[in-house]
């Protein structure tokens, strides 16, 4: 959902939306839906398998499943997948994550981040592994790839399933190949806060065709045409509206990526050389979609907390986000699955505590990322001088 700035943000002229989506134009939308709804075939119809089509060549995948969202396409795959016990996922994630695991009736067992790319660590989930492990769930943070080859050693050892949370990778490439072929299934979301935009959705990309059929039968209640369900399912079918816009939208994110990989880079050049200020590591070669972009605010070395910063920021009329704060094992109903007997998660805390995601998308002024960057080199001074 586009984030509403504060009242207070808004009053101070130069304030900044910290989301910004850029849709496709109507008249491309409203071109692509004009049969659907002349002819009354508003969901169940033929955009949804353009849609598919189109995503799964755009992707290199043999198979795409539309879905409602990330959080749905998620869950239905843990189902499909028929899991039972443990599924290992990163606790700094954002929290649907976690939720679609509980509702397949898993038990998520959280493993920690790696400190420079901020995405799932392979060596601290091979310690959480234990012979309940039945799924490894990695997050491709704000689009940058997780370490898929180490994750699918650990996986194919311990016989369990590999998903990804592709939720904020739609349009990134890992080793020259575009996310969504890796692992037994990935999972996009197209929520207007993401690259690709279907208003509300969510895209389940495989190579598996099992696991396809099975998850057409279960964004469909579980029933393949036979009026007698296969498996246990939901209504989890896309409209064919949400499916026109995220047509429309699919062409244009190769440039978004373009753009908010510059903009990435020109707040990495700006922010360079401020002591405490710590940047997200994307391995060379990789592209990361950058559906976020967020620093790491040393208190110790910068001299004011994170949310200092955020609020100084705040004063000027640019609102920033904490992607993704509290973690996952410090939250009220998923930290109910973790206790002070497991290890530790020390990088996922000092990740998570420290972050402070600024505004990110086409439209983002570059004097306004300019002002942003200016008044965190001064918080930064004001602490140097003292
Ligand atoms: C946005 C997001 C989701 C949820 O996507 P929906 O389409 O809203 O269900 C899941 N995981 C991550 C990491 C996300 O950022």
């Amino acid at each position: 959902m586009p984030e509403r700035i504060s009242a207070h943000a808004e009053n101070k002229g130069r304030s900044l939306r910290f989301i910004h989506p850029k849709l496709p134009s109507w008249h491309s939308v409203q071109r692509l839906y004009h049969d659907a709804y002349r002819t009354s075939q508003i969901t169940n119809g033929a955009l949804v398998k353009r849609f598919e089509a189109a995503a799964a060549e755009r992707l290199g995948v043999k198979h795409c499943i539309a879905v409602s969202s990330c959080t749905s396409g998620l869950m239905l795959v843990m189902k499909a997948m028929q899991l039972k016990g443990e599924v290992i996922i990163p606790s700094f994630t954002f929290f649907a994550t976690g939720m679609a695991a509980l509702w397949a009736g898993l038990k998520p067992v959280y493993a920690d981040c790696n400190p420079a790319t901020w995405t799932l660590d392979p060596l601290d989930v091979a310690k959480r592994v234990t012979r309940r492990t039945c799924a490894l769930v990695g997050v491709h943070m704000y689009g940058n790839p997780c370490d898929t080859e180490s994750l699918s050693s650990i996986a194919s050892m311990t016989h369990a399933k590999l998903i990804f949370d592709s939720a904020h990778a739609f349009g990134s490439n890992h080793f020259g190949k575009p996310v969504g072929g890796f692992g037994d299934a990935e999972v996009f979301s197209l929520s207007p806060t993401k690259l690709l935009v279907a208003g509300e959705g969510g895209l389940v990309s495989t190579n598996d065709a099992t696991l396809a059929a099975r998850i057409v039968a279960a964004r469909n209640y579980g029933d393949l045409g036979a009026y007698d369900p296969d498996l246990q399912g939901l209504n989890a079918r896309m409209s064919e509206f949400n499916a026109a816009l995220a047509l429309a939208g699919l062409d244009a994110v190769e440039s978004k990526v373009e753009r908010h990989n510059q903009i990435a880079a020109n707040y990495t050049r700006m922010l360079g050389g401020v002591p405490g200020v710590a940047f997200q590591g994307v391995n060379p070669g990789d592209v990361c979609a950058y559906k976020d972009y967020s620093v790491l605010i040393d208190p110790d070395k910068f001299g004011k907390t994170r949310d200092q910063v955020a609020a100084a920021l705040l004063q000027s009329g640019y609102e920033t986000k904490k992607y993704f704060y509290p973690p996952l094992h410090q939250q009220r109903i998923l930290g109910a699955h973790h206790s002070s007997e497991m290890p530790p998660l020390p990088i996922t805390e000092r990740v998570s505590g420290r972050v402070l995601s600024l505004p990110i998308y086409s439209k983002l002024p570059s004097k306004g990322a300019r002002e942003i960057c200016r008044i965190i080199r001064i918080q930064a001074q004001a602490h140097t001088v003292q």
